[in-house]
């Protein structure tokens, strides 16, 4: 009988999801590829499957699917088509763990439907707590799930408590690179580019978290993340800014002492952390050396220069589905600054004006985030289509 475990990866041909078939393929006699699940990149899907090959994969993109099918008929590989497709494939008896890298929104229909089956996650989707935290723990309650979480930060926060009391815990301090636009004057923040935003200093990254690290609004939503999965409260967290990204992030105890979880800058740690669990899988690749660092700095986050910190929150604190207009209003906003068609100040701009004008539903169901969703979506955009110059 096979001891392997076998991951599903919704997502795989994005940054999180490649680095998650790098750690497979360093483990392989722990884990085996059994699910692979992209957008549109169908290349690089092909590529994976005929190396992987995993049982089942989904193209979610319908015109890439008699490209992706044609190129594996040779292999025994189920190919499937569609976003239903994918919840589908994830409740698979056979899925142990289901690492969740889709980009926003987008990952919240499968993720429920991998809590609802019983999965262990490995959630790097952050939209999904940010869109609908509550509804997921409400989910967890009556499910055998558990979420081990694959960002950074928190992946930090959870070595940190290893073995605490959590009415021990006084804050947790999250840390922040500050971005690429870090040091730039805020008045300049108006004539920034997308092309001068991916040129992240520390981490290598999708676009749309680059931008969303180049506003701060990643921070905000790691913030809200942190506040579901740790059960503590929004204004319980504090946010360091840490421009050498080698402490990943802290927790603070009721008798002042702080425990600090410090590696490289490299998402392939807190990935293997979260598979390896209840265990630290070993690893030849490189390690911190400290005396390479001569100071590690900390300072408090600029939230007058990076307002999206601040708005998050304000959405964390007013709850229901207001965080989920924030996410729909800034996920269009960003797309657009992405193509260059608004400024990077409008950004925040587009998510507080949208987050105004759109109702919010105090107790949300799953329908009424996705009613929201579309609604905040419609509004952002409108919004978005008037600024475009
Ligand atoms: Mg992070």
């Amino acid at each position: 009988m096979s001891t392997k475990r076998n991951i599903a990866i919704l997502g795989s041909t994005g940054s999180i999801g490649r680095q998650t078939l790098d750690i497979v393929a360093e483990y392989p006699q722990l884990f085996e590829a059994t699910l692979l699940v992209a957008n549109t990149s169908a290349d690089l899907l092909i590529e994976q499957a005929r190396r992987f090959k995993p049982r089942t994969v989904v193209i979610a993109s319908e015109a890439c699917y008699p490209t992706v099918r044609d190129a594996l008929a040779d292999l025994p590989i189920d190919v499937h088509t569609g976003s239903a497709a994918i919840a589908l494939a994830v409740v698979d008896p056979a899925i142990d763990t289901v690492v969740t890298a889709m980009v926003g929104y987008s990952g919240l229909e499968s993720t429920i439907a991998a809590i609802k089956a019983g999965k262990t996650i490995a959630l790097a989707n952050k939209e999904t707590l940010v869109v609908a935290g509550e509804l997921i723990k409400k989910l967890l309650k009556t499910s055998p799930s558990v979420i081990y979480p694959v960002d950074s930060e928190h992946g930090a926060f959870y070595q940190c408590l290893v073995g605490e009391h959590r009415s021990e815990v006084e804050k947790l301090l999250l840390t922040a690179s500050g971005g690429p636009f870090r040091t730039v004057p805020r008045e300049q923040l108006e004539h920034v580019k997308a092309a001068d935003a991916l040129k992240h200093p520390n981490w290598s990254m999708g676009a749309k978290i680059t931008i969303d690290s180049a506003t701060m609004m990643n921070k905000g939503f790691e913030m809200i993340e942190a506040r579901w999965l740790f059960d503590v409260e929004p204004h319980d967290i504090e946010v360091v800014v840490h421009p050498q990204s080698i402490v990943h992030s802290m927790v603070q105890f009721v008798d002042g002492s702080v425990k600090a979880q410090l590696a490289l800058p490299d998402m392939h740690l807190p990935i293997r952390y979260a598979l390896g669990l209840p265990h630290r899988l070993p690893t030849n690749e490189r390690k911190l050396t400290l005396a390479d660092y001569a100071s590690l700095t900390f300072e408090a986050p600029d939230m007058e220069k990076f307002p999206l910190l601040a708005t998050a929150y304000r959405a964390a604190a007013q709850g229901g589905t207001m965080p989920c207009i924030m996410n729909a209003a800034n996920e269009i906003a960003v797309a657009a600054f992405l193509h260059d068609e608004i400024r990077f100040t409008q950004i925040n701009e587009i998510v507080n004006r949208t987050m105004a004008s759109v109702p919010v539903v105090a107790e949300p169901t799953y329908d009424d985030y996705v009613s929201t969703n579309e609604e905040a979506r419609r509004v952002a955009t409108t919004l978005t289509n008037q600024y475009k110059q």
